[in-house]
């Protein structure tokens, strides 16, 4: 088959190669825990379900509007609004088929070849991949767990050169659970309003966030700032609606503009009875919504203190999301049981292996002296798996 140049750049996507291992051991039999998964454990609130239902049988089973229907993209300019102090009109909103869809069209509108962006690190391995996508150059600026996994803005100045168009931000954090307080975002601001710099915030966590911490919009600090920025979230998290593919984005007008006539002529609409759930989801009971938030940080709590009292193991304190990151690297070097761990894909497969626990290499965020662990997991899963996890690094000499 002859391919397109385009398509000798993709890449298979490393974290998948743990997890594909880790359905295989399962059909052998083997017990595994899985601690890979990037999706709530919960399912779908009821009443969302029961609107997609309503919305079926009353006909929404046709196309939208490419854009989306006029009633989401309202909802969404209240949501804004309401939640996150930012003016955007239903003109300026775009829903697509989840967010992951959405930071691609956006990849595909502002970048091209020649073009720098600015990805903090560790990030989720979606944003370079997507970069790199469009023919532009991800730059990423590592971080430490020192630092908490945040840049400040003397940091991001220096990063900065000609070829630089913007920046993708992500608080709360995946993989690390950071969360920047609005004194931070501050600092990163004021550097961005020195530049023409288009700012893009993946929100898709806020409201999956601990300790009473507050997240807060980059983009709300000022209006020159709000004019460059494209506010990017979704249902998959907050609601657990991971399979409905449903996200959006709010942004300058002419970039929607663009971006409606890039959609029309690819997917078209997202799922038309999805769409009416997503207005169920946002105006409806948020009961569920703080169920869920609870239970993930009794569970952030548990795994938190396990990991910390394991040999070779640190790890902070997330304050949003539902995975922490802990740095395995004063590990690297031992062995045991015929592995010898250099390297957190090492360590990935030699958990799988001895403990039946699957994780995902830090390599896949890019850094890899961590691993990333989800606990979007039962407890019980987390106990069993964190035992035995334990046991298995203490066995490494
Ligand atoms: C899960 C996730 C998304 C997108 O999810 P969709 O299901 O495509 O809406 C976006 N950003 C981050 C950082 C995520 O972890």
């Amino acid at each position: 088959m002859q391919l397109s140049s385009f398509t000798k750049t993709l890449k298979p996507s490393e974290t998948l190669a743990v997890s594909t291992k880790a359905k295989t051991l399962r059909a052998q039999g083997r017990d595994v825990i899985d601690f890979g998964l990037g999706e709530p454990d919960f399912n779908t609130p009821e009443n969302v379900i029961r609107a997609a239902e309503h919305a079926m049988a009353e006909g929404y089973t046709k196309y939208t509007a490419p854009v989306g229907l006029p009633e989401l993209r309202r909802v969404i300019s209240e949501k804004l609004k309401r939640e996150n102090s930012l003016d955007f009109t239903p003109e300026q909103i775009v829903v697509s088929c989840g967010a992951k869809h959405v930071l691609y069209n956006l990849a595909m509108l502002l970048v091209g070849p020649g073009d720098e962006v600015i990805i903090p690190g560790p990030c989720w391995v979606t944003y370079p991949a997507q970069v790199e996508m469009a023919g532009a150059t991800p730059v990423i600026i590592p971080s430490t767990a020192d630092e908490d996994f945040k840049i400040n803005g003397e940091v991001l100045r220096r990063y900065i050169t000609p070829k630089t168009k913007g920046i993708i931000l992500n608080s709360p954090c995946n993989p690390t659970g950071t969360v920047y307080t609005p004194e931070e975002l501050e600092d990163l601001a004021k550097v961005l309003l020195d530049t023409e710099m288009f700012i893009i915030t993946d929100e898709i966590y806020e409201h999956i966030i601990f300790d009473g911490v507050k997240q807060m919009s980059i983009a709300s600090l000022d209006p020159a700032l709000k004019e460059r920025s494209i506010i990017v979230n979704g249902f998959s998290k907050t609601y657990a609606m991971t399979g409905w593919r449903l996200g959006y984005c709010a942004g300058p007008a002419d970039l929607i503009e663009y971006y409606g006539r890039l959609q029309s002529q690819t997917t078209s609409n997202a799922t038309s009875f999805a769409q009416v759930a997503g207005i169920e989801a946002l105006t409806g009971p948020q009961d569920t919504v703080h169920m869920m938030v609870a239970e993930f940080e009794r569970r952030r709590n548990f795994v938190v203190e396990q990991l910390n009292a394991m040999p070779g193991v640190t790890c902070n304190m997330p304050r949003g999301a539902f995975y922490v990151f802990p740095k395995v690297d004063a590990l690297y070097g031992k062995a045991a049981q015929g592995h010898t761990v250099q390297t957190s894909m090492d360590m990935a497969d030699y958990l799988l292996d001895e403990a039946g626990v699957a994780l995902v290499p830090g390599d896949g965020f890019c850094d890899d002296r961590y691993v990333r662990i989800s606990y979007a997991t039962s407890m019980e899963s987390l106990q069993t798996g964190l035992g035995r996890m334990r046991q298995a690094l203490q066995q490494l000499q």
